[in-house]
């Protein structure tokens, strides 16, 4: 399964927010979608999504209109975790996951076994047993990320949209959030990440996507996106790179100085 978001551009409030972006997600792989704050990835993401009205482009999937398919349809085969995780309801955590489930439902059923499995599937993939049954809005930040997650995976959807799954997560559950990612893209998922870590981004993920001020700056393994240059350009930072038991990892440093006019 593909979805093809091409030349997509949003206005919002009279201000150019993405501008010609495409990008795409298939079948297999997890793509990291990266940039500095404000780049426009949340909007390019509910925009795909049809959450946000776009002034130009289309959405693909599998080559026919995502957006003119049914919202129930669309739900089952692309899953999403919104960057906001704000939750009112006091329901355990296990309800909210539940609701993951709730684009395969017939009508009037309830429940079916193969919805308490994916439950316990999502759970087990944020190691989130533990906190299933305390109500959702009294967990920590983290906590409710991993549970809001969860409800997105249990979707068990070909395709996922993740903003920012391990933002306010711990280094164990954020290495174990991106083993799991991996695992089930190796299984036939497409999975696109928003990501702000590059370390982990580089580490993990087939594909980056760099995104700055509304357009895609680049699209390629991470070795090609990640370069000083772009780092530089685009970030503001300098990095260093290193090498660990045959992997390559990259550690953000200093801030890029900032030439001053004289420098010109
Ligand atoms: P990112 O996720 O890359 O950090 P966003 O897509 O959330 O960026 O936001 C991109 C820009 O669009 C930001 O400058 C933000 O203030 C602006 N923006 C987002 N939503 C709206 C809105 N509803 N109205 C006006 N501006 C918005
Ligand atoms: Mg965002």
């Amino acid at each position: 399964m593909k979805i093809d978001a091409r030349s997509i551009s949003v206005t919002l409030s009279g201000r150019s927010i993405v501008n010609g972006a495409s990008l795409s997600l298939q079948s297999g792989e997890l793509v990291g979608l990266i940039g500095p704050n404000g780049a426009g990835k949340s909007t390019l993401l509910k925009t795909i999504l049809g959450l946000r009205h776009r002034t130009s482009g289309e959405v693909l999937l599998d080559g026919a209109s995502f957006l003119e398919k049914p919202p129930q349809e669309r739900a089952r085969h692309v899953a999403f975790l919104p960057q906001e995780r704000h939750v009112e309801w006091s329901l355990p955590a296990r309800e909210i996951i539940m609701l993951g489930r709730y684009p395969h439902r017939a009508r009037f059923g309830g429940p079916t076994a193969d919805d308490r499995l994916a439950v316990v599937r999502a759970l087990d993939a944020v190691d989130g047993h533990a906190i299933a049954e305390r109500p959702v809005n009294i967990l920590s930040g983290g906590e409710r990320t991993r549970i809001l997650l969860a409800r997105a995976l249990a979707v068990e959807a070909p395709l996922l949209l993740a903003d920012e799954p391990i933002a306010a997560l711990d280094p164990w559950h954020q290495l174990h959030v991106m083993e799991i990612l991996r695992e089930r893209a190796r299984a036939g998922a497409g999975i696109l990440v928003v990501i702000h870590d590059l370390a982990l981004a580089a580490r993990f993920m087939d594909r980056l996507v760099l995104m700055h001020e509304g357009a895609i700056a680049a699209d390629g393994p991470p070795a090609e996106v990640l370069t000083p240059d772009l780092l530089g350009r685009i970030y503001r930072i300098e990095a260093l790179a290193g090498h660990n038991a045959g992997e390559s990892y990259l550690l953000p440093w200093s801030r890029r100085r900032e030439r001053s006019s004289n420098d010109r």
